[in-house]
């Protein structure tokens, strides 16, 4: 069954770029009402200027994912505007991948954890009594190939990202019954403002992706679009990413000889 996405409201966090503005977009263009979250609310108003150009629903609200006041502000100004909330997008994120020792404890550790995770539960905590109201909605939670695979220098937002996958496993089995659906998406790689944030530590330097790796935002908003009308427990992203996720859970000892063998060359 598809479900069809007009005059659903939608509420998207992290949409002030990447897969959050694209996903605004995309939604927009299937006939739903967009709600942009995110902190840089001119970057949102001009999205929402353009939607609206092209004939789609939208607004921006200011929120900081961190903030308990902010996400209850957010939520007030949808239910405010549109009366419900039919799918939550938890996507505001960010990664910090250096060697831990040089991670600085509260801009790389406390607040990446409170972004891409506290942040991701209390918005959930936030919109899930409305949607339990309803005995409906959908929950579609933003996690990555890292919250699967953990590499040196991704402790910290793999440690997130795992956790993002529990709560989002452990919430579908909550709610389900309850008519909420609950997916989870695991990109790898993408082209967005993502790697602008992600530090400068020697492993980025000298270890390159290979060249078509990498998946445009675009590409990953559109999964998440799908998703959206036929809601999946888990997105994997491109899907070769199964196969190697499955390699790691079958046979740790060989994953961790070649990431050990990375972290010998680069960590010194
Ligand atoms: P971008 O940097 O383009 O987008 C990140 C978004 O998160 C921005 O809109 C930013 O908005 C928002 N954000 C960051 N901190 C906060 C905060 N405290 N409160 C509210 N919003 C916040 O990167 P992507 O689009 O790539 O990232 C989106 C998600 O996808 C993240 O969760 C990321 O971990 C995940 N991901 C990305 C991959 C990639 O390779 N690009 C791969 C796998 C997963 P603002 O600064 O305006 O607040």
């Amino acid at each position: 069954m598809t479900i069809d996405l007009k005059g659903k409201v939608v509420l998207i966090t992290g949409a002030s770029s990447g897969f959050g503005e694209d996903a605004a977009r995309l939604f927009a263009a299937h006939g739903a009402s967009v709600v942009l979250a995110a902190r840089r609310i001119e970057r949102m108003q001009a999205e929402v200027e353009r939607i609206q150009a092209s004939g789609g629903e939208a607004m921006a609200t200011p929120v900081d994912v961190t903030n308990r006041a902010d996400i209850e502000n957010m939520v007030k100004s949808v239910l405010e505007n549109y009366g419900q909330i039919d799918i939550l997008f938890n996507n505001a994120g960010f990664g910090r991948m250096d060697w831990l020792e040089a991670l600085d404890p509260a801009r790389d550790i406390h607040t990446q954890i409170a972004v891409n995770l506290t942040g991701l539960i209390e918005v959930t905590h936030a919109v899930l009594p409305y949607m339990l109201q309803r005995n409906n909605g959908h929950i579609i939670n933003m996690s990555s190939v890292a919250g699967w695979l953990a590499a040196p220098t991704f402790s910290i937002y793999a440690a997130t990202k795992f956790g993002v996958r529990g709560f989002t496993d452990a919430l579908r089995r909550e709610v389900a019954h309850r008519g909420i659906q609950v997916s989870g998406i695991y990109p790898g790689p993408a082209a967005t403002e993502f790697s602008e944030h992600t530090g400068k530590s020697n492993i980025k330097k000298g270890f390159k992706l290979p060249g078509g790796i990498t998946m445009t935002s675009e590409y990953v908003a559109r999964q998440v679009l799908k998703t959206a009308k036929h809601p999946r427990r888990a997105v994997i992203l491109p899907w070769w990413f199964a196969p190697i996720i499955w390699f790691d859970g079958a046979f740790p000892t060989i994953t961790d000889w070649i990431q050990t063998s990375v972290s010998k060359k680069y960590h010194n």
